[in-house]
């Protein structure tokens, strides 16, 4: 059972301490009736997408490295246990995002699900939040990127052929582990990594264009890049990436206190080795350096991934920045309806 646990909030002016045992960590759904717009939109140079749609706030996959976590700190929520464990619904996400193509100012560029919770997690079996707009998103011919730890997408391939013939889709799973003790401990509540390589192997054998997000990489924690990209390969990938390990904020305390409760003979090696590669921080926030480490190992990590990623015909189509010289699909339906009824 996990109990309440949460860094202290750094926009609060107070932290709760229990006196003895603290309560248990129960799962709440809120269904947020006043989100105003679903599209986000960024200007960072090191995000691979600009416009992103996250139908939940939260995440109940709890990884303990997720960067997303003091998210939950604005809401005033803690961004440890209550990030996991309280989970904002956004109902009116479809509704939202039709709006939002319809308006005459949007081009149709490429929207990535995902960023600050994953599309799939169980909640969505009951929601359906991701798939609606999926479903939007293919009425409008609008190209969509997903990233996912969750076999739930298997549900909605019927949409993804959809988009994939008339838009286009990629599919990225995050698998930063082969080893299921590994991943449990720090992943402790997602989809196992060969759940999350059937997964791959059923969009792509369904004709989806699919990749592995090697991501994030975790110095001094057994990834195996070459192993990893070879068992994607066979699952039918043929994109990858790979990102180093951020810790923002409260992230940095609560995934150190997990690391050391879950792993704690590997502990201090892992923290010094993401000290090395963070020139002796756990985190960067510096633009452009945020999403790759420096020193010996983070760049012999690297070079693997390059030599590996090469070798079995990893991202042989990337021309340049893919997501602005795509062909433009988008059209905005002449009559109301959803295809899919
Ligand atoms: S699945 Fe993604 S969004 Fe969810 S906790 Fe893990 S890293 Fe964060």
């Amino acid at each position: 059972m996990r109990y309440v646990e949460n860094p202290p909030n750094p926009w609060l002016t107070h932290s709760v301490e229990w006196i003895g045992e603290p309560p248990a960590a129960r799962i709440e759904v809120f269904e947020e009736t006043e989100t105003r717009s679903i599209i986000s939109s960024n200007d960072s140079p090191d995000v691979a997408f600009d416009h992103s749609i996250n139908c939940y706030r939260g995440c109940t996959h709890g990884c303990t490295y997720c960067f997303s976590r003091p998210t939950h700190e604005y809401l005033g929520y803690g961004a440890g246990t209550d990030f996991e464990r309280k989970i904002i619904a956004k109902v009116r996400a479809p509704e939202l995002l039709r709006k939002e193509l319809m308006k005459p100012s949007w081009r149709g560029d490429e929207i990535v699900f995902s960023f600050t919770s994953d599309p799939y997690i169980p909640l969505e079996a009951n929601y359906k939040l991701t798939r609606r707009c999926l479903e939007v998103c293919a009425e409008f011919r609008n190209p969509v990127g997903i990233v996912t730890k969750s076999a739930l997408i298997r549900r909605d391939v019927d949409v993804l052929q959809k988009l994939s013939a008339e838009a286009s889709v990629g599919v990225y799973f995050s698998i930063p582990f082969a080893d299921y003790a590994t991943a449990r401990a720090v992943e402790p509540f997602a989809p196992s990594p060969n759940a999350r390589f059937e997964a791959m192997k059923t969009l792509a054998d369904a004709g989806i264009q699919v990749g592995i997000g090697i991501a994030p990489t975790i110095p001094g924690l057994s990834t195996d890049i070459p192993g990893l990209l070879q068992r994607a390969k066979d699952c039918g990938a043929t994109k990858a990436f790979l990102n180093m390990l951020r810790l923002p904020g409260s992230v940095a305390p609560y995934f150190e206190q997990r690391l050391r409760e879950k792993l704690p003979t590997k502990a201090d090696r892992v923290l010094n080795r993401i000290r090395d590669a963070r020139g002796g921080r756990l985190n960067s926030s510096v633009f452009g350096e945020r999403m790759r480490g420096r020193g010996q190992y983070w760049e012999a990590q690297h070079k693997l991934f390059e030599v590996y990623s090469k070798r079995l015909g990893f991202n042989e189509h990337r021309a340049g920045s893919e997501r602005h010289t795509r062909a433009n699909t988008f059209r905005r339906p002449t009559a109301q309806g959803s295809l899919f009824g």
